[in-house]
């Protein structure tokens, strides 16, 4: 039995009830089979797999609060702090009724290597509550936030675990936090990223999930020998992420026609309108069908469908499951040549498949939406120089980061003789990086 199989095998009856972790270690471990066959013998010797898949440690606390009521309820909330071989652990809180150990397990070690992707110095970890923020008022949240950062600060620091947001977890909430932390510690350090511009924020934090997206896609063509100008783009979603990829498309000169959101779709193919769109989303809070009613030549669909429309590069930035084979294959039938995802797993696994099998260059959101979190670390190292940087200084640092990210994962795929797997590059990429520094510091 190979190493890998065997720890599968332990993994597996240690961790029998929390399937989605269990899921997420095959997946990386099935995908790392090239580099830990060549290095077996060395890996096991020194348990890396074991070591690797093993949180450092992991909090489970009450998490009492009072309601609008004068009740009082309790949460649980959950803090896993998972692998700092790297750096301080860094991953976001997830707020979401559904949130239990083996989902916080499962995030916090895809973490680990999405962090080490980035080339900053950042651990992985994550945590949250099985709280739900819908239809709570201000002062329920600021509530819930208070007694869950009364807990957690006990846990964390700038130089030990920085939290950030994550579903349900947005700026007002890491706002309540900040102020809880600094009330019981006594001390302003950055603690928490995603805060607010007047007290530690960073410039491009908005934009840079959608703007990172935009340059490694760049690069990915560059290296195909191909530029962005005048590629027509589909992209999906109408949220963060799709706005600014949108957005960062148009500056390159690229067309991007398409966007969606939960109820429908817009096909421009005089492209986007990202004044219109902000406005409509983002102010307004309203459908596309209000897009689509403002723009002669767009069409707006009910349902799903954007991957129909004829593009060179598609970017699903929207949400999990959301290009199945179907859309693959239409992708591939109208001549689609990139895909790069600005979702966390937008793409099924045969979808996948089948866009790699007819040569379709296919980067993985673990890489391509990599940008948010990368634009946090530079958070940290604003807080720690107790300095801000400009606009252009930061979305400088982020091209740059966006770049050498593609060119790790490209010649960690060579290397191991699975050229033009992105995805294989990119979890092989961060892992070796994390693997060198486990073993350099010994066994710990
Ligand atoms: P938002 O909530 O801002 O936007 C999500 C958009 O997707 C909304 O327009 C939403 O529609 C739409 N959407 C939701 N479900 C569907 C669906 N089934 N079909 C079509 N559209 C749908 O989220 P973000 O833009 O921040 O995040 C998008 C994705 O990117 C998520 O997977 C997230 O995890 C990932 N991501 C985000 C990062 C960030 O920095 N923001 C960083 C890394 C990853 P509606 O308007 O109707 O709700």
């Amino acid at each position: 039995m190979s190493y890998v199989d065997e720890v599968l095998e332990v993994v597996q009856k240690k961790n029998a009830d929390q399937p989605e972790f269990l899921q997420a270690v095959t997946e990386v471990l099935d995908s790392l089979r090239p580099v830990i066959d060549a290095n077996e013998e060395l890996y096991k010797k020194n348990a890396i797999l074991e070591r690797i898949t093993e949180p450092d440690r992991q909090f489970m606390f009450r998490v009492p609060w009072v309601d609008d009521n004068g009740q009082v309820q309790v949460n649980r909330g959950y803090r896993v702090q998972f692998n700092n071989a790297i750096g301080p652990y860094k991953g976001g809180l997830r707020l979401h009724p559904s949130v239990n150990l083996g989902i916080i397990k499962f995030l916090g070690f895809e973490q680990i290597f999405k962090n080490a992707l980035t080339t900053l110095p950042i651990g992985g970890g994550k945590g949250g509550s099985d709280f739900d923020p819908k239809g709570k008022s201000d002062r329920e949240i600021m509530a819930f936030c208070q007694s869950f950062m009364t807990e957690l600060c006990k846990y964390i620091g700038a130089d030990v675990d920085v939290p950030a947001g994550d579903i349900g977890t947005g700026a007002r909430e890491i706002g309540f936090m900040f102020g809880q932390y600094k009330r019981i510690r006594g001390s302003y350090e950055g603690v928490l990223t995603g805060k607010g511009l007047t007290y530690g924020g960073s410039l491009v934090r908005t934009e840079a999930t959608g703007y990172g997206l935009l340059y490694l896609t760049q690069e990915l063509m560059k290296c195909h020998g191909e530029s962005m100008e005048g590629k027509t783009i589909c992209v999906s979603g109408a949220g963060n992420v799709a706005i600014y990829a949108i957005q960062k498309a148009h500056q390159m000169g690229a067309k991007a026609v398409t966007c969606s959101d939960s109820t429908g779709w817009v096909y421009d193919p005089d492209g986007i309108d990202v004044a219109l769109l902000k406005e409509v989303k983002e102010v307004k809070r309203a459908r596309l069908t209000e897009y689509a009613a403002a723009r002669p030549n767009a069409q707006y669909h009910e349902g799903r469908g954007v991957w129909q429309i004829k593009c060179d590069i598609a970017l699903p930035c929207a949400t999990q499951n959301e290009l199945l084979l179907e859309d693959a294959k239409q992708l591939v039938a109208n001549g689609c040549k990139a895909v790069c995802e600005g979702a966390n797993m937008p793409t099924t696994l045969d979808a996948t498949k089948y866009l790699q099998e007819n040569g379709v260059w296919f980067v993985g959101g673990k890489a391509a939406n990599a940008g948010g979190v990368a634009t946090s670390a530079l958070e940290m190292s604003q807080n720690s120089e107790r300095l801000s940087w400009s606009f252009e200084e930061v979305d400088a640092k982020l091209q740059n980061i966006m770049v050498t990210i593609y060119h790790n994962l490209d010649d960690a795929a060579k290397r191991y003789g699975v050229e033009g797997d992105y995805v294989a590059g990119a979890n092989i990429a961060g892992f070796e990086k994390v693997v060198e520094a486990m073993l350099a510091q010994g066994v710990c």
